[in-house]
């Protein structure tokens, strides 16, 4: 039986894109007996009726799932940051960060609206620019005005599955836009406070980008909060911490106080940025707030 990925949920409907072709499907098949809602993004075994109706008869196992906007298998979500208008925050990009890792999808970041700098400005952004390079971040840097980077931005998109996330009016509508005008419907209604919509999305759609990526019509990660994520895992989310976490003296060491540790050291030889390890601090705070130790 073929398989295909569902593009779009709507009225009891999946639409089930494979290959060039769209189907419309209605649900079937065993993965309904074990109470598994097919998403959006998810991967499934269907049966033709014909070249335009089917039946899902199989849900593929998911490599995550996201709950706002509810949607499976993201493999990487796009982290817009304006360099100004908003000013660029590192914090909140740090943020952002965490909570993206936390959910084992892959960021990459895009600073935009890099038109509105003074070379001054552009100087002390390339600052922050090879600081998350050297961690091994993707960064691009672009402008939706001047069109730079976006075809930078493109062949990241290619045979993924992708969610724009980011502050509202760091222009990600405008981004969408540029790549695919048909995109960027949902996201202009998003309003204020760090993309929580005014207007309640109900359904999420993937649009298919030069024949091969899918990106979501609706940014995602729009709470912030470290709900899930526990004190000891928060370093695994610094790509710069964990990798050398192993070489500190205790097991399920914080990087706080302890001696030995391997992440305070390399903070003294400036192999780590302070400000990371600062926001590192600052976040384990709000874990720790959040759940009082006994
Ligand atoms: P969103 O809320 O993240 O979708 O942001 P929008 O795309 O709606 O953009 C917010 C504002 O920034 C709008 O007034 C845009 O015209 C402006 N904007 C977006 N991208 C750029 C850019 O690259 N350069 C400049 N100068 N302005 C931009
Ligand atoms: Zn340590």
């Amino acid at each position: 039986m073929p398989e295909g990925k569902i593009i779009k949920a709507l009225s009891g409907f999946y639409y089930v894109l494979d290959q060039d072709q769209i189907i419309q499907c209605r649900g079937r098949g065993v993965f309904r007996k074990n109470k598994i809602t097919p998403l959006v993004g998810d991967t499934v075994v269907y049966q033709a009726e014909n070249n335009r109706e089917g039946y899902i008869m199989e849900v593929k196992e998911r490599i995550n799932e996201l709950i706002r906007p509810p949607i499976a298998n993201v493999d990487q979500a796009i982290l817009i940051f304006s360099a100004k208008e908003p000013d660029f925050s590192s914090t909140l990009l740090d943020r952002f960060l965490v909570i993206i890792e936390s959910n084992d999808i892959n960021p990459i970041i895009c600073l935009t609206k890099l038109d509105l700098l003074t070379d001054e400005e552009k100087i002390h952004l390339m600052n922050f620019v090879n600081d998350y390079e050297k961690i091994g971040y993707q960064i691009i840097l672009s402008s939706s005005k001047t069109k730079e980077g976006i075809n930078e931005l493109l062949p990241y998109l290619d045979e993924k599955i992708s969610v724009f996330a980011g502050q509202s009016g760091v222009g990600k509508s405008s981004l969408l836009n540029a790549i695919n005008p048909e995109l960027a419907l949902k996201t202009s209604h998003i309003s204020s406070h760090l993309g929580r919509g005014k207007h309640t999305t109900r359904h999420v759609e993937l649009i298919e980008i030069n024949n091969s990526g899918l990106v979501a019509d609706t940014p995602g990660f729009s709470a912030l909060e470290f709900d899930e994520l526990e004190a000891e895992n928060l370093s695994n989310c610094f790509p710069e911490m964990a990798q050398r976490s192993s070489e500190c003296k205790f097991r399920g060491c914080l990087h706080v106080n302890e001696p030995k540790c391997a992440i305070k050291n390399a903070l003294e030889n400036n192999e780590i940025a302070d400000y990371r390890y600062h926001h590192y601090l600052q976040f384990l705070q709000e874990i720790r707030e959040r759940k009082p130790r006994y």
